[in-house]
């Protein structure tokens, strides 16, 4: 697939001539870096200017390319700043209007001279006219394009002609050097119909006439099956490629005996669901085994994936190492600490818990208790891993809600992972509870073994939710005396669209007050600006129900477990990704009592907010609201990631393309051939960085 010397893909568009600074910018900004992404930028739409059309046969509205002479040019307006000229083909006559056009036009205006045309026609009192054509003075026998003209996506500044002429000659210098065969399109064209490389591109830049368009525009043609492709196929395979270096690892191999197993399990309030036993009896398969696990574990909030982490757990300790769990916020890693101290000290187990508040005194017996191995379970933040830690022997990593880090913070914990001091690389379990989409999985999680509890634990009590708009805020009160008069507790969440954490806390600050004059039960507040200590005993009071209303910046959004509350009150919930809203809307519905959510939006909705709102009362399956949030706003927002770019496709698209992203292991069969410098090249041509999803 490769292209000879005279044609580099990668070298920098600001080799190509005519490419200064100013324009690589502008095309910096359509993700064009390299040569080769310029054959990436694909047309929108097609205009067919193949063809003349004579005066006398043009229909209104029709878009037509026109060739005449000029045999009038009339200067109107103030400062004859409008132009009208006649044009005539011997057939008929017809107007071209200019406006505010440039003075090196105006000198192109000159009687007999032959113009082609392009544009709209449309019709006034005297006639045809055509709205500023695009204009070609023709001074001999110039053909028309043999094929149909791409109209490509652009930024200010970049002229579709520009765009039109580079990729043109860059295609024409493409095919005379591409000789080598498409093995690519070889291997996949029998399960596949698509195009080989070179004519996929030439098809996609300059169809033919009779080309079918409809196919090109909505992607669906065997040309663009052959890029979509390869671009899925890059994605996937560098996954892959990442998950065998991972798995080529040495890891301790973990089996846990039956007897701590059952007495762990016949301690637990609570029988384990099906979907609890047996996601915990993939996890323990995994564990058995010297090489290091790799596993995401996704269950719907309130699935119940902290029993399951600490029954993996269990195996780590039943083998003498040791266990780190790494949460995404204070308040659940407290949280965390309370179960597993619950759980574990009662057969010996020491858990502590690292945060970055800690006092040097304090932290330092930690970390001398970790190193010694006489702290067995480890709980923290970010900080945890951030500092040097050193385990005695860290058996396995479990990461909690591992989508809100972000990539850069799992390559770290990947490369701490490395770092720990015997030569054991320990197990990996990461819990999620936004549910993954399938076609995310496999083309951004393919390194990682996945499982899915996909059920409940009974007795769960349905969650109503209802939108109500800010004008109806008295009823909304109305609703929480009478939760708070039933004993029961409420959330409250304030959001603000500012990406400041001041203003939101300033927000609930103000919220509080008014909540706590209308109500005659307390009304409690907890932000991300207060101090950890204050968070703990602010939520500690609400654990003992000693707080009726808890008004909440995002900060409660994962994690916290209170059965008591029943109602979860989310203002101007628009502002939200509705996998945000669906993991806030997951803390309540978690006891036996029925809960409800009320998404208080400001009027006026967009049509895009009505309808993700009128997801979020339609549904409370965690995975089709992922699909809709996913399509509906692409995976940054599913994986709460802001910087996207690295989750996004050239070509391919996650709703389109749904039926491909099954196929990729079938694919992989086909093209188990190839060598590793052809699939490097296929994923640096689609930008796939191949450490991004390090795990
Ligand atoms: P999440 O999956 O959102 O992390 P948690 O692990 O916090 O869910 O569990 C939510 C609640 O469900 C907790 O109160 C927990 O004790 C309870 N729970 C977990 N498993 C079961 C079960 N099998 N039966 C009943 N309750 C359970
Ligand atoms: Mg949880």
């Amino acid at each position: 697939m490769s292209a000879v010397n005279s044609f580099d893909w990668f070298a920098p568009i600001s080799n190509l001539k005519g490419v200064g600074s100013k324009i690589a910018e502008k095309l910096a900004q359509l993700n064009i870096h390299c040569i080769g992404d310029l054959l990436l930028h694909c047309p929108y739409r097609y205009e067919n200017r193949t063809q003349l059309t004579p005066i006398k046969a043009l229909q209104i509205e029709q878009s037509v390319v026109i060739q005449g002479k000029i045999i009038n040019v009339k200067l109107e307006g103030k400062r004859k700043k409008r132009a009208n000229i006649t044009l005539t083909d011997q057939t008929g006559v017809i107007s071209l209007l200019f406006f505010n056009f440039h003075p090196n036009m105006q000198k192109s205006w000159v009687k007999d001279t032959t113009l082609r045309c392009f544009g709209q026609v449309k019709a006034n009192q005297y006639g045809y006219v055509i709205i500023h054509p695009e204009c070609e003075i023709i001074t001999q026998d110039k053909p028309l394009p043999q094929h149909l003209t791409g109209v490509y996506p652009v930024v200010a500044g970049l002229s579709q002609a520009w765009l039109r002429r580079t990729i043109s000659s860059l295609l024409a210098t493409y095919q005379q050097y591409l000789t080598q065969k498409d093995h690519f399109a070889d291997a996949l064209s029998p399960c596949l119909p698509m195009l080989p490389w070179l004519q996929a591109l030439t098809t996609i830049h300059q169809p033919k006439a009779d080309e079918n368009i409809e196919a090109l525009i909505s992607r669906q043609h065997p040309a663009y099956l052959r890029l979509i492709s390869e671009e899925l196929y890059s994605h996937y395979i560098s996954l892959k490629k990442l998950k065998g270096v991972a798995k080529a690892k040495t890891a301790k191999a973990l089996k846990v005996s039956d007897s701590l197993l059952h007495a762990f399990i016949k301690e637990l309030p609570f029988e384990l669901t099906m979907a609890q036993q047996k996601v915990c009896a993939q996890i323990h398969e995994d564990l058995k085994q010297q090489t290091p696990m790799l596993r995401l574990v996704q269950g719907d909030v309130g699935s119940g994936k902290t029993v399951v982490a600490a029954i993996a757990a269990l195996a780590a300790l039943d083998n003498s190492t040791q266990v780190a769990i790494m949460a995404p916020t204070e308040i659940l890693a407290e949280q965390h600490l309370a179960h597993f101290k619950a759980w574990f000290e009662k057969f010996g187990y020491r858990c502590q818990m690292l945060s970055g508040k800690l006092k040097a005194k304090e932290k330092r017996d930690i970390l001398e208790n970790i190193a010694l191995g006489l702290t067995q379970v480890v709980i923290g933040t970010h900080a945890l891993f951030q500092d040097n830690v050193q385990f005695k022997e860290l058996g396995l990593v479990i990461i909690d809600e591992q989508h809100r880090f972000g990539v850069h913070q799992r390559l770290a914990l990947h490369i701490k992972g490395q770092a720990a001091i015997n030569a054991n690389t320990p197990h990996q379990l990461i819990m999620t509870a936004t549910p993954i989409p399938r076609t995310l999985a496999m083309s951004h999680y393919a390194h990682l073994d996945i499982s899915i509890i996909d059920s409940l634990p009974p007795n769960r009590q349905p969650i109503t939710t209802l939108t109500v708009g800010q004008k109806r805020k008295e009823e909304v009160i109305d609703k929480l005396k009478s939760i708070c008069a039933k004993k029961q507790q409420a959330y409250w969440v304030c959001t603000l669209i500012e990406e400041s954490e001041t203003l939101q806390c300033q927000a609930a600050q103000s919220t509080q007050i008014a909540l706590q004059e209308a109500l005659p039960y307390k009304v409690g507040l907890i932000h991300g600006k207060m101090e950890t200590s204050e968070k703990e005993s602010i939520m500690q009071a609400f654990y003992r129900n000693e707080i009726s209303v808890l008004v909440a910046t995002t900060v409660i959004e994962v994690g916290v477990n209170v059965p008591n509350a029943t109602l979860m009150v989310i203002e101007n919930p628009e502002r939200l990704g509705l996998a945000q809203l669906h993991q806030l809307r997951g803390r309540v519905g978690r006891g036996s009592e029925a809960s409800f959510c009320i998404l208080l939006y400001q009027s006026p909705l967009s049509e895009m907010a009505q309808a993700r709102l009128k997801i979020m009362r339609q549904t409370q399956d965690g995975f089709v609201i992922a699909e809709e949030d996913l399509t509906l706003r692409g995976p940054g927002e599913v994986l709460g990631v802001r910087q996207t770019g690295e989750l996004q496709f050239k070509v391919a698209d996650f709703k389109r393309d749904k039926a491909y992203f099954e196929l990729l292991s079938e694919w992989e069969a086909h093209l188990k051939d190839f060598s590793e410098t052809a699939l490097s090249r296929i994923c640096q041509k689609w930008n796939v960085k191949a450490d991004y999803a390090q795990a």
